[in-house]
């Protein structure tokens, strides 16, 4: 069937042919309708994290239609309105996937792209695609009462950021800084403020000030201002960092107060310099997230509908997505290109 694949770190993303199985007993098969544009697929199809298998078909933010199922499946009919984010499978047995944390899985969680499958160990091909093959346990229930577009970066710009404000405990009376306002950065805005937390959006892009209100946002801060930075020193009690190219941590570090947190989701392919004092001098935290389980994935989504939550999106063509990766790298997207897998049919 139809896809779009990179065949090497500095090729075009170009249409591909893959073969997609009939789902197995415990598996559905998905028409995908829309996939986001993560800047994970940037990094993986440009091999900037130096673990990518070649051809690779990126896509992980994926809503669409079960078109068919197998003969064990019970969460899922045929007609249902579904989800798939950043992986397909785990191990199933360690402490993380028993604890619903599969994204952790000390067995190897295969990666919904550039992964292999466990049995078959055939290479996973992702939402760049016409359709997918999946476990119903690591399918997601989406509503279709939702922008449908707007769902599909929920599935790992959602959960990438909800996971980290649940767990650190964001809401009413936190102070909560969000770094970088892109795919991540602006959905994160939406749920911390949703939480009831006071929002500040930390940026580069001036231009981008009035949408961080808009998106809900109490505060705007333009990291290279120098004096407004100054005036936020020891300020926040949490930081989320969001953002996907190298930076100095330790000018944003010192915005934390006593006892708060940073939490990186950004995963720059350069190493991260920090100074230790930044740390030391108010009992600072630094520590790192990856997407969530899918249990906490189900429950963003459900707090998104209760919430109205949706990404901002720009819908595109599957061809414009060379187009788009070079608008992301420079920040000119409001906020998530989502591909209408529509135009994928039809080439
Ligand atoms: P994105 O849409 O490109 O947003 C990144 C934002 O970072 C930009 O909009 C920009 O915001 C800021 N930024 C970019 N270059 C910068 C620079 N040189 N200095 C300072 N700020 C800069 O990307 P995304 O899809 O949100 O993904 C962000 C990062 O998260 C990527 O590294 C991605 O791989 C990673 N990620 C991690 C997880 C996880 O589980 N941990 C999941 C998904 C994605 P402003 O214009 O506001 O400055
Ligand atoms: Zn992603
Ligand atoms: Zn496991």
């Amino acid at each position: 069937m139809n896809a779009y694949a990179a065949h090497g770190p500095s090729s075009p993303i170009v249409p591909f042919s893959i073969d997609r199985r009939d789902p197995g007993a415990h598996e559905v098969k998905i028409d995908i309708l829309y996939c986001g544009v993560c800047h994970s697929d940037i990094h993986t199809a440009r091999n900037e994290w130096g673990n990518t298998t070649f051809p690779v078909v990126p896509g992980h933010e994926i809503v669409g239609r079960v078109i068919s199922t197998g003969s064990d499946v019970s969460r899922y009919a045929i007609g249902d309105m579904v989800g798939i984010g950043c992986f397909v499978d785990s191990c199933r047995t360690c402490m993380s996937c028993v604890a619903g944390e599969e994204q952790y899985c000390d067995g190897g969680v295969v990666w919904t792209y550039n992964s292999k499958e466990k049995v078959t160990l055939l290479p996973t091909y992702g939402g760049y695609s016409t359709s997918i093959v999946a476990d119903e346990q690591y399918v997601l229930r989406v509503s279709e009462k939702l922008h449908l577009p707007g769902v599909a970066p929920l599935l790992c710009a959602g959960i990438t950021t909800y996971s980290p404000l649940r767990h650190w405990n964001v809401g009413k009376g936190t102070r909560v800084g969000i770094m970088g306002l892109g795919g991540l950065g602006h959905v994160a805005v939406k749920i911390a403020a949703a939480l009831g937390a006071e929002v500040t959006v930390i940026s580069t892009s001036a231009a981008k000030e009035a949408d961080a209100l808009k998106l809900g946002a109490h505060d705007f801060l333009l990291s290279s201002d120098d004096s407004a930075m100054l005036k936020r020193k020891s300020h926040f009690d949490f930081i989320l960092n969001t953002i996907s190219a190298q930076h100095d941590y330790n000018r944003f570090l010192s915005l934390l107060r006593l006892n708060g947190t940073m939490t990186l989701v950004g995963i720059p392919p350069e190493a991260v310099p920090v100074r230790a004092n930044m740390l030391t001098g108010r009992r600072r935290n630094l520590s790192g997230s990856l997407i969530g389980g899918i249990k906490e994935t189900q429950e963003m989504l459900d707090f998104c509908e209760v919430h109205d939550i949706v990404s901002d999106t720009e819908v595109i063509p599957m061809s414009y997505i060379n187009e788009a990766y070079e608008r992301i790298l420079r920040s000119d997207v409001r906020y998530r290109f989502v591909i209408d897998m529509a135009t994928l049919k039809k080439d």
